[in-house]
């Protein structure tokens, strides 16, 4: 059996044949003893770092399947959902993305619209005539617009088609209406 005994008797003899080498070989056996050891250290570091990515890539190889062997027990359920449900498979789903995603790129592409204001003419006529008035209450036909020129700016107009006048009042009581 192996003793503590046998390892002091061990070192013991190791030390003696050690202290009786010349000088040269004992540095040389120091050496030696401590590259060993040095090595030794490292093929321990080596070691331990390939059992671990060992263990790691067990775990994610370990991980990948369980995770492929899920989808896969997804996918046949959902096949077979899809089968006895008589449903229409949705592959839309997929679609619609990419449709919005072409859609916003042609938006994207086309230029910005510069929304330019619309250059309105100087109306004579102020918006305070309204389209209601434009007709004459006594023939029916439409005011001219010198007729509402004169209207907002004097007050007073003549109809060219009767030649009712219409005043001010007439608009201000159309208004009201
Ligand atoms: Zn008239």
């Amino acid at each position: 059996m192996f003793e503590f005994s046998d390892i002091a008797i061990w070192w013991q003899e190791i030390v003696t044949w050690f202290l009786a080498q010349p000088l040269f070989a004992q540095v040389l056996v120091i050496i030696g003893v401590v590259a060993v050891l040095v090595l030794a250290v490292i093929l321990v570091y080596y070691v331990l770092k390939g059992v671990a990515y060992l263990i790691y890539y067990l775990f994610k190889g370990i991980y990948y399947l369980l995770k492929g062997i899920g989808l896969l027990f997804y996918k046949i359920f959902e096949g077979l959902y899809y089968a006895i449900s008589g449903k229409p498979k949705p592959q839309k789903c997929c679609e619609t993305p990419n449709e919005q995603q072409t859609q916003q790129q042609q938006s994207t592409q086309q230029p910005p619209q510069v929304e330019e204001e619309p250059i309105v003419p100087i109306q004579k006529t102020p918006q305070v005539v309204h389209p209601e008035i434009t007709f004459c209450s006594e023939c029916g036909n439409k005011f001219t617009d010198t007729m509402l020129e004169s209207l907002s700016t004097s007050g007073v107009a003549y109809c060219i088609h009767c030649g009712s006048k219409k005043t001010q009042d007439y608009q201000m009581s159309i208004e009201s209406q």
